[in-house]
């Protein structure tokens, strides 16, 4: 093969995603320079964050640039080495985008251990969700046990591993979710103590008896109505992570009618980048790595086959399509 395929951004979207915002690219196979590492990628993550990258709206990271590859985490195998700290068939994790092949100096490769945790969990329950989860929980809202914890987008890449972290912290967990399938998941095979289906129509009311003793600390992945709702069962210095509004990144308002009471009950909202947290990545890590190869953390993924496919995928996800963490399959 001396040819591979990426993805570029070709245009920015305008309200929602559409496929022509991507264009499919051939190029040669680049060579392997003095220091470099030439790898195959086995899987593209796709994460919400890019939403927001292919905008130029002002934000905290600079925009994707047009007719460059999309920018994305990937794990694959090091196919030619021209560097002392990588082997020829190590498994690494780099950002080489929506690209079949990743060209480094091996600066910003990490070499991971497939021996106990599969590739594929290095980009979500072991790799920067799984990092997200971690964060926000044991850094912002700090929940005590006996506790009651929400978190939306309970059946995803980062929310899925709050509410497993936090039952692990002896906190009654209640997700919320887009559907029955998620909902059932969330709870039976996830162990959350109840799950909330905020397309069935009775959000206010369904949390209501799901938190029946009101909310201490909130991970917050959605935004809007979904927000809103976890707020007003919201209980005195509850603390709320503000990790996502996805509902709004088509430019959506996302209003809060229950913002008063960011006052009245004296709450803690902390927003954060879990990338402004390096420091913190060796620590949350291991301790992700620990519990998913003991299987104390489970995950569950989405995977497209073949890089043609991610655009759809993305797509995909920015409308709930996605059952767990997205992936492309890329060898
Ligand atoms: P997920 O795996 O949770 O996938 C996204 C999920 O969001 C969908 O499955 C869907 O779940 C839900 N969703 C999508 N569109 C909407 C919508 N319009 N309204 C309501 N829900 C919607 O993604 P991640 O776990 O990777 O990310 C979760 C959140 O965390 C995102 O907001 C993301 O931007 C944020 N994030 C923030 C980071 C940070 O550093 N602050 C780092 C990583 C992620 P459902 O079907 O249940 O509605």
């Amino acid at each position: 093969m001396n040819t591979y395929q990426r993805i570029v951004l070709a245009a920015r979207p305008k309200g929602e995603v559409q496929p022509e915002n991507f264009r499919l690219e051939s190029l040669p196979l680049p060579s392997c320079g003095e220091g470099e590492v030439l790898v195959r990628n086995q899987f593209l993550s796709l994460d919400p964050y890019m939403r927001g990258r292919m905008s130029d709206a002002k934000s905290y990271a600079a925009p994707q640039p047009l007719d460059e590859t999309m920018i994305g985490g990937t794990v694959g195998q090091v196919i030619e080495s021209r560097n002392p700290r990588f082997a020829v068939g190590d498994t690494v994790v780099g950002m080489f985008g929506w690209s079949e092949i990743g060209l480094s100096d091996g600066a910003l490769l990490r070499k991971v251990d497939t021996t106990h945790i599969p590739a594929s969990a290095y980009l979500g329950a072991v790799g920067m969700p799984g990092m997200t989860a971690w964060y926000g929980l044991n850094h912002i809202m700090k929940p005590k046990a006996g506790e009651t914890v929400a978190v939306s987008a309970a059946s995803g890449a980062v929310g899925s591993v709050v509410g497993q972290l936090a039952k692990l912290q002896g906190c009654r967990v209640v997700g919320i979710a887009g559907g029955k399938e998620k909902c059932d998941y969330v709870v039976n095979e996830l162990g959350f103590d109840g799950c909330v289906d905020y397309k069935a129509g009775n959000l206010r009311a369904d949390l209501k008896a799901a938190a029946p003793d009101g909310i201490d600390a909130i991970f917050e992945n959605v935004g809007g109505e979904v927000f809103d709702a976890a707020l007003g069962r919201t209980n005195a210095f509850a603390r709320i992570a503000l990790c996502g509004m996805i509902a709004g990144y088509n430019g959506e308002d996302i209003p809060l009618k229950n913002a008063r009471l960011l006052l009245t009950n004296r709450l803690l909202v902390q927003g954060f980048i879990v990338t402004e947290h390096m420091e913190l990545w060796p620590q949350g890590l291991k301790e992700l790595g620990q519990l998913v190869a003991a299987g104390k953390l489970k995950f569950r993924e989405s995977v497209a086959e073949g890089l043609a496919a991610a655009p759809d995928a993305f797509i995909g996800l920015l409308k709930g399509r996605n059952f767990g963490k997205q992936l492309v399959r890329l060898s």
